[in-house]
C-alpha cells in the first residue's frame, strides 16, 4: 500500500530536529533507519503529518568511552555496533544480539534508538539494554533528562519519551573483568524476529557465577528482568546442569503472549530452557 500524504523535514543539528518535531505537535513523528516505521505507513497503521528525519544528524552517531561507560549514539546502525571496537571489547553482549537482528539490508539501516524508541516487545536489543542497566538520554524542548532502562519501556510500543522528545543516546556500563554473555533467540526461521530471547550476562570467579543479569525478549509486553533466575544463579557452580536447574524459575514474573507464534506456555518453558543454556554461554561452560 502507499503511505498517506506526509510532510517530510531533514534537519541538519539537533537543534532544528527538536524545534521541527515541537512545531508538528502531535501529528509529527521522527524517522531514524524506518525499519519499522516505514512498514506501519505503508500499511497505514500510521499517519504522521510530519516526519523528522534524524538521518542527517552526526552527533547522534557512534560509541564513546567515558570513562567505566560507553555512550553510544541513538542513530548508530546494527551493523555499526557488530564492528564497533569498544562496543566489542566492553560490551560484547549488544554487538552479539545486534548480529542476530533481521538481515544485513535491515541492519546496515535500523539503528539502536529506532529498536529501542519502537519498544516491540518482539525486538532484540530492548532486553539487552535492560540486562545491561542501560540508562537513555531524552532530549526535548526542555533540555536533556536521563532515564532508566527499568523505566523506558512502559508497555507494548510505549515508551518514557515525551511527546517532542529525541531518544540521542544509550549509556552503558563497561564490563568489567571475569563478566560473559550470551544472546539465546529462539526464532522460526533464520533472521525471523525472537519467539522468546534471553540475554544473559554472568561473572565468574573461581569456577563459580558469582553474579548473573539476565533479560527476556517477548515475555510480556515490555523486556523482563528474570530476577528469579538470576538470585538463583548467584554462587552456583559454572556448570551446564548447575545453570540449567537456576534457570527453572525463569518466567517467575513474566506474562508471554499467546499468539499465532506460540501459545504462552510454550514461551514459558522456552524462557526456562533458553535461560539455562544462555547462562552457560555467559559462564562459558
Ligand atoms: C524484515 C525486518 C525484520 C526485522 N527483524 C528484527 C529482529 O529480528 N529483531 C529486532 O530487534 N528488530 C527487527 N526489525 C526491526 C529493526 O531492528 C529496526 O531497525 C528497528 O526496530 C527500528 O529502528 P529504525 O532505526 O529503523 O527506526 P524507525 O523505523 O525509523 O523508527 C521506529 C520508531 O521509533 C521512533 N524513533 C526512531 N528513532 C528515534 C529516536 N532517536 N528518538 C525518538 N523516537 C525514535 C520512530 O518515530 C518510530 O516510531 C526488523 C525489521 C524488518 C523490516
Amino acid at each position: 500500500m502507499i503511505p498517506a500524504k506526509f510532510d517530510y523535514v531533514r534537519p541538519s543539528s539537533l537543534a532544528e530536529a527538536i524545534q521541527a518535531l515541537a512545531g508538528g505537535g502531535d501529528d509529527a513523528k521522527v524517522i531514524a533507519g524506518g525499519q519499522s516505521l516505514l512498514p506501519l505507513l505503508r500499511l497505514r497503521l500510521a499517519y504522521p503529518e510530519l516526519l523528522v528525519d534524524i538521518g542527517g544528524l552526526g552527533e547522534l552517531t557512534g560509541v564513546r568511552d567515558v570513562g567505566d561507560a560507553l555512550v553510544i549514539g541513538a542513530m548508530t546502525t546494527h551493523y555499526s555496533l557488530i564492528r564497533d571496537p569498544l562496543i566489542r571489547e566492553h560490551c560484547g553482549l549488544i554487538a552479539a544480539t545486534a548480529a542476530t537482528v533481521a538481515d544485513p539490508a535491515v541492519r546496515h539501516r535500523g539503528t539502536i534508538g529506532g529498536s529501542l524508541a519502537h519498544a516491540d516487545p518482539a525486538g532484540d536489543l530492548p532486553a539487552v539494554i535492560a540486562a545491561l542497566d542501560g540508562t537513555l538520554t531524552a532530549t526535548g524542548p526542555g533540555g536533556e533528562r536521563e532515564i532508566a532502562a527499568a523505566d523506558f519501556f512502559v508497555d507494548y510500543l510505549t515508551t518514557a519519551l515525551a511527546p517532542g522528545e529525541i531518544l540521542t543516546a544509550i549509556r552503558v556500563p563497561k564490563l568489567g573483568p571475569g563478566w560473559g554473555y550470551h544472546y539465546e533467540k529462539f526464532q522460526p526461521t533464520a533472521q525471523a524476529w525472537a519467539i522468546v530471547g534471553v540475554a544473559a550476562l554472568a561473572r565468574r570467579d573461581n569456577g563459580h557465577v558469582a553474579e548473573a543479569r539476565i533479560g527476556l525478549t517477548n515475555m510480556g509486553t515490555v523486556p523482563i528482568r528474570a530476577r528469579a533466575a538470576e538470585a538463583a544463579a548467584a554462587g552456583v557452580e559454572a556448570s551446564r546442569p548447575a545453570l540449567a536447574a537456576a534457570a527453572a524459575n525463569a518466567d517467575e514474573g513474566a506474562d508471554p503472549p499467546s499468539d499465532l507464534r506460540a501459545a504462552a506456555d510454550y514461551r514459558r518453558h522456552l524462557a526456562r530452557v533458553l535461560t539455562g543454556r544462555a547462562l552457560a554461554g555467559a559462564a562459558g561452560v
